[in-house]
C-alpha cells in the first residue's frame, strides 16, 4: 500500500474536488420528459439535465458550466 501526499486536495472547494449539490432552478416539460436547469449550491456551477421519467434520475445534457456562487447574486 502506498499513500500519496494528496491531502491538500481536500481543502480546495473547487468544482473538481467536491460532490455538487444540485438544486433545480427551473424546469419545463418537453416531448421526451422534462428539462431541468440545475445549479450547485456550493460552487454555483450550472448544468442542464434531461429526465425522461419522474422516477428515474436525470441525466446530464450539458457539461458543467462555470457559474457564480449563489451568495453573490440572486
Ligand atoms: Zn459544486
Amino acid at each position: 500500500m502506498t499513500t500519496l501526499g494528496t491531502d491538500d486536495h481536500h481543502r480546495l472547494a473547487t468544482p473538481a474536488t467536491h460532490e455538487h449539490g444540485w438544486l433545480v432552478e427551473s424546469s419545463h416539460a418537453v416531448s421526451t420528459g422534462r428539462i431541468l436547469y440545475v445549479r450547485c449550491a456550493e460552487c454555483g456551477v450550472r448544468r442542464v439535465d434531461h429526465q425522461d421519467h419522474r422516477r428515474r434520475p436525470p441525466e446530464p445534457l450539458s457539461r458543467e458550466l462555470p457559474g457564480r456562487p449563489a451568495r453573490t447574486r440572486g
